[in-house]
């Protein structure tokens, strides 16, 4: 067997949770919406496309001044593991400057309003912004994130969310980049999460009643 069909061997077994029986956080998922693989799959994708554009329009090395540096403003929390996966998709010179927003505390699913936890960096002025968010719903946290950005007068500034509820945002929201359109549905994973759970999930995944 040569090197290669050795390492497919030991990747092909099912992760744990899919032999040992529905364990730990897996009890609570009613389905998978997107599987882990074709999430990958999506932010290479994303991460070609974004790469190609910001290069174009910044320069690949990121440092002239008259082009502008590029900075990531991550939204905390939900964002982090599609930013890890997306950041190392693009080979270009940039920052990343987190934010905090808080917009579903407690349990509750319900939107109460956006709060900003972890204040904006006040140094975008000039530099090329891309807001990264996990999810469209309202458009009510990517408004506001936005709107603050632009008092400071960056050089540009592009958003992307890995996913969006078609139809569900009453504002003038449109990302620039979006991973996935999913139906109006309340998902976990992949960063997502309830109650501050399920957000190591590999996948995205709707949670069954009980578990609400
Ligand atoms: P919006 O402000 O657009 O209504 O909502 C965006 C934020 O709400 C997201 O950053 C996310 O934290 C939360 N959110 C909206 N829909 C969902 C969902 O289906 N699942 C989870 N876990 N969070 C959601
Ligand atoms: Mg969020």
């Amino acid at each position: 067997m040569n090197a290669r069909k050795r390492i497919l061997w030991h990747v092909a077994p099912r992760a744990p949770w899919m032999t040992q029986g529905r364990m730990g956080m897996h009890r609570d998922l009613e389905r998978i919406l997107i599987p882990a693989a074709a999430i990958e799959a999506r932010v290479r994708d994303l991460g070609q496309t974004i790469a190609a554009e910001l290069e174009r329009e910044i320069g690949g090395d990121g440092t002239h001044a008259d082009h502008g540096e590029l900075v990531i403003v991550p939204i905390l929390t939900g964002s982090v593991m599609f930013v890890a996966d997306l950041v190392r998709r693009l080979p270009l010179k940039l920052r990343l400057e987190m934010v905090g927003v808080s917009s579903y505390p407690g349990k509750s699913m319900e939107s109460k309003g956006v709060s900003i936890r972890h204040e904006l960096p006040g140094t975008l002025a000039g530099k090329h912004v891309l807001v990264i968010d996990d999810i469209l719903d309202s458009g009510h946290t990517l408004d506001v994130v936005t709107r603050l950005i632009r008092e400071q007068r960056p050089a540009s500034l592009r958003t992307c969310v890995l996913l969006r509820k078609p139809g569900k945002s009453s504002l003038p929201v449109a990302p620039d980049y979006v991973g996935f359109d999913i139906p109006d549905e309340f998902v976990v994973g992949y960063g997502l999460d309830y109650d501050g759970f399920y957000r190591n999930l590999p996948e995205i995944a709707t949670l069954r009643p009980e578990a609400r």
